[in-house]
């Protein structure tokens, strides 16, 4: 190989590891480990509450009555492709006390998205949940876990702050039942942890919704059972959330896509700040 390609193969390489190295963070023990603000670490004696990929007329309703029931507030992670469909649910989330944020607007792995797709996807979600909700999203949380380089700098300049959790039901699962959604969050249940589950099926198998409604009574009462707080992400003091939320969004012009090496040097130095 001459001196020319071996220069391209290795930049072609550092790029697409920069782009791909975040995605590493989707392996729980890992991330709780070197990154507890992306894993959702916050107050010891505090559950954080989380759903995603709704809003859904279907099954969303059914999980609003349950926390109602139990005067308990959660965290929706929504579909901008979704509340497009069922805006006034999102509005009946909002005015219900749950805190609404944002999850992307298709449900596909930004893996493969550019610069500009991922900005332009996520910008607006996050519009059309402002204008439903009336409340602007504080939260991110990009489809299946998987945080690119292109997603940490658009999150940064849309002002959102990525979390993603520390344990979850594996509720999206043909083979999912309400025992085995309660048995695997109970495996990774902590102090200071965010449970992710789901109020819909559409990157699920169909009905698999019922699976986790069918938990949540027992998760709540094992949570009260072992004296710990039930809440939306807004209430769980995710460890250094303050530093990166209170930095202020980039000030260049939102609709640029970031510069070739931006997104590496974040990645580097969100890496860097949280371990
Ligand atoms: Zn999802």
């Amino acid at each position: 190989m001459n001196r020319l390609a071996t220069s391209v193969a290795v930049t072609g390489a550092g790029v697409l590891a920069a782009h791909a190295l975040p995605a590493v963070t989707f392996w729980p023990q890992l991330r709780g480990r070197l990154l507890p603000s992306l894993a959702g670490h916050g107050d010891p004696g505090h559950v954080a509450l989380t759903f995603d990929d709704g809003p859904h007329p279907r099954s969303t309703p059914f999980f609003l009555r349950e926390l109602d029931n139990r005067g308990i507030k959660a965290t929706f992670f929504l579909l901008g492709s979704e509340l497009a469909r069922a805006p006034q649910l999102g509005r009946e989330m909002a005015a219900a006390g749950h805190e609404i944020a944002l999850h992307g607007w298709a449900h596909r792995r930004m893996l493969w998205y550019g610069p500009r797709r991922t900005y332009d996807e996520m910008a607006r979600a996050k519009d059309l949940i402002s204008a439903a909700t009336g409340c602007p999203p504080r939260w991110f949380r990009p489809p299946y876990g998987v945080l690119t380089s292109s997603a940490i700098v658009a999150a940064r300049r849309l002002e959102l702050t990525p979390v993603l959790w520390s344990c979850w039901g594996w509720d999206w699962s043909a083979k999912s039942t309400p025992t085995s959604v309660y048995d695997t969050v109970l495996s990774g249940l902590r102090g200071g942890g965010t449970v992710l589950l789901h109020d819909s099926d559409v990157a699920a198998s169909v009905g698999a919704w019922r699976s986790t409604l069918g938990a949540l009574p027992r998760l709540l009462d094992e949570c009260t059972r072992r004296g710990l707080t039930v809440g939306p992400l807004g209430e769980h003091h995710v460890v250094g959330v303050a530093g990166v939320a209170g930095r202020k969004a980039l000030r260049r012009k939102p609709n640029l896509p970031p510069r070739a090496g931006e997104a590496a040097g974040l990645a580097e130095r969100l890496a860097v700040a949280a371990g």
